[in-house]
C-alpha cells in the first residue's frame, strides 16, 4: 500500500494571492512597531528592517538576535502587528477548499506568522478545520524559517519520516532547508519569474495548480 503523503504548506503569499496587500500590511506594521520602540526614522526602519529580513527570515527572528539589549516584548509586538481588520483582506475561497479536502493526506502550516493570526486567517479562508496542526513563530520558539530547526521541530512533532512530506512555500529559500532535510519541495511562485534552483522540486503558478500535480508519496 502507499504510503500517505503529509502536505506541509506555508501560509503567507502561498496560501492566499499576494497581490491582496496582506503581506505588506504586516510588514508596514512591524516596522512602525520597531520605530516606536527604538526612535528608527522611517528611513531606517526602511534599511534595517531589509536587513534583518535579509539575514535572519522573520523580522522578530532577526530582531532579537541582532539587538538582544532591547528586549522586545512579544505580546505587545503581536498586539500591535496584528491590530487591523483581517476579513479586509481573506475572505472564504471555495477553491482552496476544495483542494485541501480533496488531498490523500494530512494538512499542515508551517509559518513565520503567530499562532493567533494563523488561526483567524484559516478561518476566514475557511480552510482552518482541513488543517490538522498549524506551526508558527511562537512553536519555533522565534527561530523561524529558514532556520532548519524550525523544519526540525516540525517533522518531530508531526512524528514522519521528511521523505513523505511535501512543502509548499511562495519563498524560494525557505524551500532549501526543506529539502535537505528530504521533503519534496514546491514552489508557490505567484508572479515571481525566477529560474528555480536545483532545491526546487516542483513549480506552480498559483496554489490553485496544485490540483495538476500527481504527488503521491
Ligand atoms: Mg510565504
Amino acid at each position: 500500500m502507499a504510503k500517505k503523503c503529509i502536505y506541509l504548506f506555508d501560509f503567507d503569499n502561498t496560501l492566499y494571492d499576494p497581490a491582496n496587500g496582506l503581506m505588506n500590511e504586516l510588514k508596514r506594521r512591524m516596522g512602525l512597531f520597531l520605530a516606536k520602540q527604538l526612535n528608527w526614522t522611517p528611513a531606517e526602519v526602511e534599511e534595517r528592517v531589509e536587513k534583518l529580513r535579509v539575514l535572519h527570515g522573520p523580522i522578530i527572528t532577526g530582531f532579537m538576535r541582532e539587538y538582544p539589549e532591547h528586549k522586545i516584548d512579544v505580546e505587545l509586538f503581536s498586539q500591535f502587528v496584528h491590530d487591523f481588520s483581517l476579513p479586509d483582506y481573506l475572505a472564504v475561497d471555495r477553491r482552496l477548499q476544495a483542494l485541501l479536502a480533496g488531498l490523500p493526506g494530512d494538512v499542515y502550516i508551517l509559518s513565520n506568522g503567530f499562532e493567533e493570526y494563523l488561526d483567524q486567517a484559516l478561518a476566514l479562508l475557511g480552510i482552518k478545520d482541513l488543517v490538522k496542526g498549524i506551526y508558527g513563530i511562537r512553536f519555533v520558539q522565534f527561530s523561524g524559517k529558514p532556520d532548519p530547526n524550525a523544519y526540525e521541530r516540525v517533522i518531530d512533532d508531526i512524528g514522519v519520516d521528511p521523505a513523505s512530506v511535501i512543502y509548499f512555500d511562495d519563498n524560494i529559500r525557505d524551500l532549501k532547508p526543506a529539502k535537505k532535510l528530504g521533503m519534496t519541495t514546491v514552489w508557490v511562485s505567484n508572479g515571481q519569474k525566477w529560474q528555480p534552483p536545483k532545491w526546487v522540486d516542483y513549480r506552480l503558478a498559483d496554489i490553485y495548480q496544485l490540483s495538476q500535480l500527481d504527488l503521491s508519496c
